[in-house]
């Protein structure tokens, strides 16, 4: 296997299952800090401000810093303050998305915005998906934080935030963008901030669709694992396959 500067994980799947810690994936961070390599979480989660997130890690024997972990949250913070710079944006979502806008510095406001930002919303209601529905039709751009349709729990498939804002763009009739992976955008920023090549970073991760993709379409090599949503057989019907697919991250030799 070859050598990497730069360790891009996915968290759910991945690094733990819900609440149950993954202990390869534990112990094979516990080598790259040994061997004093870099190392990022890369999450869709835009529900969870990165200190929520380092606290999870935590409780699983990982102590990361906050500039390790990378949240759709974050990225599409960073985005509207780029290409929406004075925007007023109408926000349906929770903490991470929230203070990720205020941290930038964005006017979040109720009426009138120039742009929706929607992130998982627990709380998420008839009157919310309604303001989302008509600040579209009269012009505001739709960003998504991330596209997943559903994620699962112990108890099955809950709705994810795709689903929510596929309703607000086909009731307005506009296409959405999205920030979270499968789009490169996360895999982006971290190359940006430091430095490396595409052929340094490795993106490791157990759903094809978001976390596979997003190496693929970022242009770097790429980690299945068999410990998440979508299974090993599954991935090998795939057209472009992903650089390794493994059990768990024990059979990965650095
Ligand atoms: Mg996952």
């Amino acid at each position: 296997m070859k050598h990497y500067r730069a360790y891009c994980f996915d968290l759910d799947g991945t690094v733990y299952r819900g609440k149950e810690v993954i202990p390869t994936a534990i112990q094979f961070i516990h080598q790259l800090e040994d061997k004093q390599l870099d190392y990022f979480f890369v999450t869709n989660n835009s529900s969870k401000t990165p200190s929520q997130i380092k606290q999870t890690l935590q409780q699983f024997g990982l102590n990361v810093s906050e500039k390790q972990i990378y949240s759709s949250s974050l990225v599409t913070a960073k985005y509207v303050k780029k290409h929406f710079g004075q925007a007023k944006v109408f926000v349906i979502g929770q903490d991470g998305i929230r203070y990720a806008l205020q941290q930038e510095g964005i006017d979040i406001v109720e009426e009138n915005p120039d742009v929706v930002v929607m992130g998982i919303d627990r709380k998420i209601d008839y009157e919310k998906l309604t303001k989302a529905c008509i600040a579209v039709q009269n012009g505001a751009t739709l960003i998504g934080t991330n596209e997943d349709i559903k994620f699962p729990t112990e108890k099955g498939f809950h709705p994810g935030n795709g689903s929510f804002v596929k309703l607000v763009s086909q009731v307005s009739n506009v296409e959405p963008m999205f920030m979270g992976k499968p789009s490169p955008v996360m895999l982006e920023m971290i190359q940006q901030e430091y430095g490396y090549n595409k052929n340094e970073m490795l993106m490791i991760g157990d759903n094809y669709d978001t976390d596979i993709l997003c190496g693929i379409r970022f242009g770097c090599d790429t980690v299945h694992v068999n410990t998440g949503v979508v299974n090993t057989e599954k991935v090998k019907e795939k057209g472009v396959q992903p650089t390794y697919c493994i059990n768990d991250l024990s059979e990965f030799e650095l």
